[in-house]
């Protein structure tokens, strides 16, 4: 019960993942949340993500006058304002450990998803809340063989000329997948 009381004490955060899956020829069906940066590290199912720093073996990450840390904003509307790539969905995020504070956000050594709340599209690249989501289309990754899955808002046609004959997935499909391997919150 240790491990719980920690994570009541923890800070929360708004950040982005992508929605990523083995290849589907594996035998690994699972969706799982990515780290935006595609070479960071996927965050695994029901135990919580730690920071690792990638440039200094050495590092206690975060560390201060580094990048290293879990990165997160502190408001919704900083990460509206700052994000830039398309296709991810947000969240909240749990964040405890030793965590650095900064004008928009933080880094953290531990962090936990906490909801999915929107996402943002990737023709239109603008913000929704679910209630916008049309589907997930499945694209190849090949590093890793990770397969990526991009949500559309139904403001976007989806036969678009880049879509056709690409695989779709419904709302339902992949976030239900997702709320039963991390045991959070979808808010539709
Ligand atoms: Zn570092
Ligand atoms: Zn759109």
């Amino acid at each position: 019960m240790e491990s719980n009381a920690t994570f009541l004490n923890y800070k929360t955060g708004y950040r982005l993942w992508n929605v990523g899956r083995r290849s589907p020829l594996s035998p690994l069906k699972e969706f799982f949340l990515g780290s935006v940066t595609i070479t960071g590290p996927n965050w695994p199912f029901s135990e919580k993500s730690e920071s690792r720093c990638f440039r200094y073996l050495e590092h206690n990450s975060p560390v201060f006058d580094c990048k290293c840390g879990i990165h997160a904003f502190s408001k919704m509307e900083y990460m509206k304002d700052n994000w830039i790539r398309k296709g991810c969905i947000y969240g909240k995020v749990a964040l405890w450990g030793r965590l650095i504070e900064h004008e928009n956000g933080f880094r953290s050594q531990f962090a936990y998803p906490i909801s999915i709340e929107g996402f943002k599209c990737f023709r239109c690249g603008k913000f929704f809340t679910l209630k916008k989501l049309l589907h997930f289309q499945e694209l190849d990754f090949y590093y890793n063989l990770i397969y990526l899955y991009y949500p559309y808002c139904t403001d976007c046609n989806p036969h678009n000329p880049y879509s056709d004959g690409e695989s779709f997935y419904t709302p339902e499909f992949v976030l239900n997948n997702i709320r039963k391997n991390y045991n959070i919150s979808i808010e539709r």
